[in-house]
């Protein structure tokens, strides 16, 4: 028998309505930091014999055991168990975790994997909340939303940063970097179907994503294989299959059948998308893409910058002026909104000529993209260490300095046809 639990026994109040809020430095009691500490956040398919259903255990120190205004490490392991439960599950009820503990009046939380951001409000601490209610949590909307697979849930949350550290190195990174590999070895030729993507459309109400194994959705969270599991999950859900068989253009990944799958879900709004051009068709923006890329024309290449990056680009517009021009579910030819994994496909502008056209990109997110960056590089023009000849703000802000260190490196840009 299954339970539906409507009731989340927590001190604060638990809604939708507390999503957005926002939990300034002054306001908080501590907070959590992916980025600074370990930190993970897991599913991990059990057998039903090794779960206690409703187990929440805490392991390390509670909220009151913390110093005020300080950084912390978390690490939660949600383990679930039910036969018809699959581990490629895991990720999709994984990325809801944002949206379950955003949830929680005075919580905030942001980032995914071993890259979440936490924090609790001092408002939320003197009306008693613990870690041990963010298990609270996540055991009622595991169970809430993904009943169908989900018969036992257990949580248990580490604080002792040792632990944290043991289970984000020796647990949640190799399961993270296994399910990339399986990814890797698709390929948008290898697959029958692509996925639509709707869940944006709360925001951004004519924004259809389509993703295919070699571009994910813009968000960074949605790869292929995660929209075929929402949609195993959820038929009639956010992720629809797209069939590929009547092909328009293979260099632009133009297909009938993905134009009128976007007409469809975008109640009329989108005639036509491409897969792969940034010119042509491109793929709409929401709000929430990783990264930009933006025609730079002065190298007939392309800027990208990321969400995190504060600075100036070549193009003299930063991130969020870049993102002025790209949001809102409409179409613009010269300015597209992507992924991060999306930098390293073979897919990625394929139809202008690829990633030799990438000429500059934050320092950190070179490096963040660098291995498999090079790597196809080296497959698709034989370029050893292409990163080093790609731009950074250490290298230049504007396109005359950006021009000439490209000139210099011999970028191939450069000798490419102009975009427009
Ligand atoms: Fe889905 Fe695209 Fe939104 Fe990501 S950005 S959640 S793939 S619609
Ligand atoms: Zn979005």
């Amino acid at each position: 028998i299954k339970i539906k639990i409507t009731n989340v026994d927590i001190p604060v109040a638990f809604a939708s309505a507390f999503e957005g809020e926002i939990i300034r430095r002054g306001d908080m009691q501590v907070e959590f930091d992916g980025s600074r500490v370990d930190c993970a956040e897991l599913v991990h398919t059990c057998e039903m014999t090794e779960i206690e259903d409703h187990k929440i255990t805490v392991v390390g120190p509670e909220v009151d055991d913390m110093e005020l205004g300080s950084k912390n490490s978390i690490a939660y392991v949600v383990k679930v168990a039910g036969k018809n439960m699959q581990p490629d599950f895991e990720p999709v009820i994984e990325r809801k975790f944002h949206n379950y503990i955003n949830c929680i009046e005075g919580v905030y939380h942001t980032g995914q994997r071993d890259m979440q951001r936490i924090r609790i409000s001092k408002d939320a601490f003197a009306a008693g909340f613990k870690i041990k209610h963010i298990g609270e949590v996540l055991y009622s909307q595991v169970k809430n939303e993904f009943d169908a697979v989900v018969d036992k849930c257990e949580v248990v949350i580490y604080t002792d940063p040792a632990e944290c550290t043991r289970i984000r190195h020796e647990v949640a990174i190799p399961i993270f970097n296994k399910r990339d590999d399986r990814l890797a070895t698709l390929t948008d030729e290898s697959v029958d179907v692509y996925y639509s993507c709707i869940l944006c459309q709360a925001f951004s109400p004519s924004h259809v994503c389509v993703v295919t194994p070699e571009r994910l959705g813009l968000c960074g969270a949605v790869s292929w294989l995660d929209a075929k599991a929402t949609h195993q999950l959820d038929p009639n859900g956010p992720c629809q299959e797209i069939t590929k068989e009547r092909v328009i253009d293979e260099e632009l990944g133009a297909y009938e059948d993905v134009n009128e799958a976007v007409q469809k879900y975008s109640q009329g709004a989108l005639e036509k998308v491409t897969l792969y051009s940034i010119m042509q068709d491109p793929m709409t923006s929401c709000g929430c893409f990783e990264c930009i890329c933006g025609i730079e024309p002065f190298s007939n290449g392309v800027v990208i910058a990321n969400r995190e990056y504060a600075g100036m680009t070549p193009l003299g517009m930063t991130f969020p002026e870049m993102a002025s021009m790209t949001g809102g579910g409409v179409q613009t030819p010269g300015f597209m909104g992507h992924g991060k994994h999306f930098i390293g496909s073979k897919k990625f502008m394929k139809a202008e000529g690829g990633i030799e056209r990438i000429v500059w990109m934050p320092k950190e997110l070179k490096e963040f993209v660098a291995d498999r960056l090079n790597a196809t590089a080296k497959e698709l023009y034989g370029i050893d260490n292409f990163t080093d000849m790609i731009g950074d703000e250490t290298v230049a802000e504007d396109p005359e300095t950006l021009v000439a260190f490209l000139t210099e490196k011999g970028h191939p840009a450069l000798g490419l046809e102009p975009m427009m």
